[in-house]
């Protein structure tokens, strides 16, 4: 349960040396209360109150590891219910179902299809991060087999999804080295999978048909000393599910609830026949608590919108994204290339970006720390002045790459060019088109 910032100073040394930062233990005590600071600051906090100050701040939810590697990634840790309130942290994983009966080079034709699933937004690469090897024979060996091809060749990670203990023991002896998810511990199966995922330090999921029946498996489990587990509510049924997702979410968070405070995982693809309804109900679970969406297939047209909106309800709504302050060379600019000046709002660069590379005149881009504001933004706010723009120029090391001396700002910023040329004398402040979409014309009017 999480402490008060009071709650947090009793447990503090009340010494005031201040080596953590700030003036006093009772400032340090409220700041670790808001999450403003790391218990790691203060030197001072005894082992005893480490312990309880550690389990205190443990997220309501647990996050759990899954897979080894580029795609190595983590299920739950959330600690809001909406995004607005914070942010969310561990974005919802992809997963695709591969068939144990599936020919040998049939999984590696599609796994080549899968691993190019990837897009190049932002700065950030989305795709999917996991394959679901799904038993559907009992072929311990043949599982295997697969298990270890999946995971020898791609950089995929797997969920292992078999009801016979034997089938998951012969694939985690082939494939545990990649941390794969097992699925599913039932009633009927959790001390045999218990035993495999403590034995080989592998996280779990759980199915029943009820929370009360989630809640006795993952008691009895952590128990036994598993804590990396994996929440499926059994429903198969949209409304219910959604509620399921929902309860679960409110039960760790609101009523504190350790036995659930675990990630979820969904299969949209068991819900409906129809794809496109399959795809509406992966958005949903995006939006909703999905710790994991396994699809029943992973295609450009399903993928990619959910990638995207995944992209956008995980990122943080009070950190605008914003690209590092500096000089980029889009193409192969020489001493003649035109230079731009723009804010470091990411969606401001790579849209500005995207139309100088689509011009095919190469060019210098300058990026100016705005706090990841836009430009019309940023320069209302006092972060896009004219001064600081001059000021940035003559920083950046710019002169020292080009002969000419003309700067081209943003349309939107036309206000500031007076105050950048007294900045820069002897420099020509040229005015760009207010929109991004008119670079290429304007640029290649210009060679
Ligand atoms: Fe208090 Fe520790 Fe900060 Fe010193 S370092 S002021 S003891 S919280």
């Amino acid at each position: 349960m999480a402490l008060t910032g009071i709650q947090i100073f009793k447990l503090l040394p009340k010494t005031n040396c201040k080596e953590c930062g700030v003036p006093t233990c009772l400032a340090f005590a409220m700041n670790l209360a808001s999450g403003k600071a790391e218990l790691d600051a203060c030197p001072y906090v005894s082992d005893e109150a480490r312990a309880q100050l550690a389990e205190a701040s443990a997220p309501p939810i647990r996050p759990v590891s899954i897979g080894k590697g580029v795609r190595k990634t983590k299920a739950g840790g959330e600690t809001v219910m909406y995004r607005h309130e914070k942010t969310f942290f561990n974005p919802t994983l992809f997963a695709g179902i591969i068939t144990s009966d599936t020919p040998e080079a049939d999984v590696d034709a599609k796994v080549a299809a899968w691993n190019a699933l990837q897009y190049e937004r932002v700065g950030l690469n989305l795709r999917p991060e996991l394959v679901a090897l799904k038993d559907v024979n009992g072929d311990k060996v043949a599982f295997a087999t697969l298990a270890k091809n999946i995971s020898e060749k791609s950089e995929f990670n797997l969920i292992l999804m078999s009801e016979d203990a034997d089938v998951i023991s012969a694939a985690v002896e082939t494939a545990g080295f990649k941390r794969p998810l097992i699925y599913a511990a039932t009633d009927a199966t959790v001390d045999a999978f218990g035993k495999i995922a403590l034995d080989n330090n592998l996280p779990l999921a759980v199915k029943a048909d009820s929370i009360d029946g989630i809640a006795a498996l993952t008691d009895k489990l952590v128990g036994m000393g598993v804590k990396d587990l994996v929440i499926d509510t059994g429903s198969r049924d949209l409304k219910q599910a959604l509620e399921d997702q929902v309860a679960l979410r409110r039960a760790a968070l609101k009523d504190l609830n350790r036995s659930l405070g675990f990630p979820t995982i969904t299969f949209p693809g068991e819900m409906t026949s129809n794809g496109d309804m399959e795809a509406l109900i992966a958005a949903m679970f995006v939006a909703k608590y999905g710790g994991i969406v396994v699809l029943s297939d992973l295609s450009t047209e399903v993928i990619f919108p959910l990638l995207l909106e995944r992209l956008n309800i995980f990122t943080d709504p009070q950190r605008p994204m914003t690209v590092t302050e500096g000089i980029f060379e889009i193409g192969t600019p020489d001493e003649n290339s035109p230079v731009l000046v723009t804010t470091n709002f990411a969606l401001t660069y790579f849209i500005v970006s995207g139309e100088i590379e689509a011009s095919k005149v190469s060019a210098y881009l300058l990026i100016k720390d705005s706090e990841g504001l836009s430009v019309l933004t940023a320069w209302a706010a006092g972060k896009f002045g004219g001064d600081d723009v001059g000021m940035f120029v003559k920083k950046s090391g710019i002169m020292d790459k080009v002969k000419h001396n003309e700067l081209i700002i943003p349309g939107y910023a036309a206000a500031i060019a007076g105050d950048v040329e007294e900045e820069l004398p002897g420099w020509t402040i040229t005015v760009g088109p207010r929109e991004a979409a008119h670079l290429p014309g304007f640029l290649k009017a210009r060679v």
